[in-house]
């Protein structure tokens, strides 16, 4: 839509403004030794089913499928007449292949010196005691389960019973409210909750029951709360409670895992209502384990018996259920598990805990990654990171700058950074680097995987050549992709298969630069329209993060009467950055340098803190909200609301030079 390219009027939806020269070669070593490698891309190409199949393969089938995808657009069925048991797959084949002494999860608690060591063998006997468990208390296939938990190993054991018995688990994140609780709980009308007295967060326990006390006085489809003892807090009890230790404990640790079908239910998950009302996103079995696990073991070069993998989420965001809980127990990993936060008892702690269990693998945001950077580059120096030999990103686009500092601070500058790009949605990775095939660039998921048929269109619907802008599609189906929206095929529809025909719209902005490799671009919810240019955000906040006083930045188009809309940039300096009069037209200069005038903000504001979900990504809208000097829409998904007031701040000092 720039009016200065010509012929390029309807093509380019999405200005490419920003170039990137680095480029980081895979190292030799893990080349030479890769799980995947380019030849896969050419196999998946001729045939996309056949590539699927074999990497349905690695799981075990109690029956084979007969039919690979039944593809009635927009509804997919992978793996049609197969049967399996997913925690079988996860759990019990590796006992029976020799492995129980291995371990699964070095599970962290927060407070020094709280761990314990989870092997394959001890989760199995767990497993199998939740599972006969929830048959004890009347859980039954498809059945729904809330779990609403903290990071302890009881998560994924609960997880893992329900998937044993083909109840359908819907984790709700356990810094939500009750009001989302309630409403999740309704919405799958799910029969037990799942608990615990609390977590530890921040050095303290965190209650949870008392939220899930007030829920559940407005859920009456909820028959018993289960609760695991884990700080010791004071709870009150109902008449609906009972204790895990009290009801899992006496219990057999002998389940048989009955097969289910590959497309029954697996889990809901909600999304994280970054943009609007959550929806619960249905995912089944067959096709969601086998991309998890293929994309697992390709996209982290996973090689289970020496490696240590790290994922930080929180098993209640998908990035936990598919990189915690199903793909690394799919593929027999060790992993670690930890509960609390980067920062306790010090800013050290992450690096810490790569040193004391040896990570190999570390897979966390960017939003983590900017805090580091934030903090300080002697922080990570302080300890011996040596171990580590694979990096990954995803949540958010990363900015070329936090990506280089990942690389040089974390990684020592031998490990390849992977950047992920999926959505609760797509169930896996989707578009990422192959960590021992691509020559990686900074900021940029590169290339969608084999198997998966990604693309970068106009808002026509066609491809965007090399160089152009447009809205990241997929074409064609994939074995993790949700099978609609629970209870809603409408809303399934709409929402996913309206905009573009006969494609899934993801909700996300990309680029296509001059090599073909693909870039995203932030939501195109936030893209800003300047002048007749379709800005996106993420371009304007990586030019900021390159300047070296900047640690953190938002941009939102806020109206102006001008050029329609105009680019308002919210800023967090880095620590030894001082702020003072001339860092904002500093910084105004070096984002014109970087990207074009076109790009230039309008104002530039200093903040302490930036508002965020709970998972982490930056919440755009309420910052158009403050631009705009209206007041604030809904904040009930934001960390810490009180940010808004230190940012609201701000305001009379905006920093303008027109
Ligand atoms: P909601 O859909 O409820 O608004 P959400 O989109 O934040 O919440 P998720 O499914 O957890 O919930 O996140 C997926 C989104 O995160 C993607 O659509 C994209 O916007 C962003 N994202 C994830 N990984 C990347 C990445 N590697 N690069 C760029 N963006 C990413
Ligand atoms: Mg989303």
């Amino acid at each position: 839509m720039t009016s200065e390219t010509p012929g390029h009027e309807t093509q380019e939806t999405l200005s490419n403004l920003l170039t990137e020269t680095r480029r980081f070669a895979p190292p030799a070593d893990l080349a030479a030794s890769a799980n995947v490698t380019a030849a896969d891309y050419d196999e998946a190409a001729e045939d996309r089913l056949g590539f699927w199949e074999r990497a349905a393969e690695r799981l075990t089938w109690a029956e084979r499928w007969t039919n690979t995808l039944e593809w009635n657009p927009p509804f997919a069925k992978w793996f049609v007449g197969g049967k399996l048991n997913v925690a079988y797959n996860c759990v019990d084949r590796h006992v029976e292949a020799g492995r129980g002494d291995k371990v699964a999860y070095y599970w962290e608690g927060e407070p020094e010196g709280d761990s314990r060591t989870i092997t394959y063998a001890d989760l199995q006997r767990e497993v199998c005691k939740a599972a006969n468990a929830l048959e004890e208390l009347g859980v039954r296939k498809g059945d729904r389960v809330a779990i609403y938990m903290p990071m302890i190993p009881e998560l994924p054991i609960s997880l893992l019973a329900c998937a044993r018995i083909g109840a359908i688990h819907s984790v709700v994140f356990g810094g939500f409210s009750a009001s989302a609780l309630t409403s999740r709980i309704h919405d799958a009308d799910a029969k037990v909750v799942i608990t615990a007295d609390g977590g530890f967060r921040r050095g303290a326990p965190s209650a949870l029951k008392p939220t899930v006390d007030e829920a559940v006085r407005e859920c009456p489809e909820i028959e018993h709360v289960v609760v695991v003892r884990r700080t010791g807090q004071e709870v009150a009890t109902t008449d609906k409670d009972v204790w895990w230790h009290d009801l899992v404990e006496r219990q057999s640790d002998q389940h048989t895992a009955v097969p289910h079908d590959a497309e029954d239910p697996l889990y809901i998950l909600y999304t994280s209502g970054t943009t609007g009302k959550p929806k619960g996103i249905l995912h089944t079995s067959g096709g969601y384990l086998t991309q998890a696990s293929w994309t697992h073991h390709a996209v982290f070069d996973l090689k289970p018996d020496t490696d240590v993998y790290w994922c930080t989420a929180d098993i209640g965001w998908v990035t936990g259920h598919s990189y915690i809980v199903y793909g690394p127990l799919a593929n027999g990993a060790t992993s670690v598990l930890y509960e609390g936060t980067p920062d306790t008892p010090h800013r050290g702690r992450y690096w810490e805990v790569v040193q004391k269990y040896g990570v190999t693998i570390l897979y966390t945001a960017p939003t983590a990654i900017r805090t580091f950077m934030k903090w300080g580059d002697d922080i990570p120096a302080k300890f011996d990171m040596s171990s580590l030999r694979v990096l990954g990103s995803v949540g958010e686009p990363i900015n070329p700058e936090a990506y280089v500092w990942y690389r040089t601070h974390i990684g020592g500058d031998r490990c390849p950074v992977v950047d992920t790009w999926w959505q609760t949605e797509t169930g896996a990775i989707m578009v990422s680097p192959l960590p021992g095939v691509t020559s990686a660039k900074p900021g940029a998921a590169m290339r969608p995987l084999p198997g998966i048929v990604a693309d970068v269109v106009d808002d026509q619907g066609n491809s965007v050549p090399n160089g152009g802008g447009g809205f990241l599609v997929v074409r064609e189906p994939w074995p993790s992709m949700l099978r609609t929206v629970w209870g809603d095929d409408q809303r399934y529809i709409d929402t996913y298969w309206s905009r573009f025909d006969g494609m899934y719209f993801a909700g996300d902005g990309a680029k296509r630069d001059d090599d073909g490799d693909v870039w995203l671009l932030g939501r195109v919810d936030d893209v800003m329209l300047v002048s007749g240019h379709n800005i996106s955000t993420t371009e304007v906040e990586s030019a900021l993060v390159s300047h070296p006083k900047v640690a953190e930045a938002a941009v939102v188009g806020a109206t102006d009467p001008v050029t329609g809309q105009a680019i308002v940039s919210f800023v967090i300096l880095r620590g030894s950055a001082e702020e003072n009069d001339d860092i904002a037209a500093e910084l105004r200069t070096h984002v014109a340098k970087t990207l074009g005038p076109i790009a230039k903000p309008r104002q530039i504001l200093i903040v302490p803190e930036l508002p965020k979900t709970r998972s982490g990504k930056i919440m755009r809208r309420l910052l158009r909200d403050v631009a705009e000097n209206r007041s604030l829409g809904d904040v009930t998904t934001l960390t810490d609301s009180s940010v808004m007031n230190l940012i609201s701040e701000q305001l009379p000092s905006a920093k303008s030079e027109d």
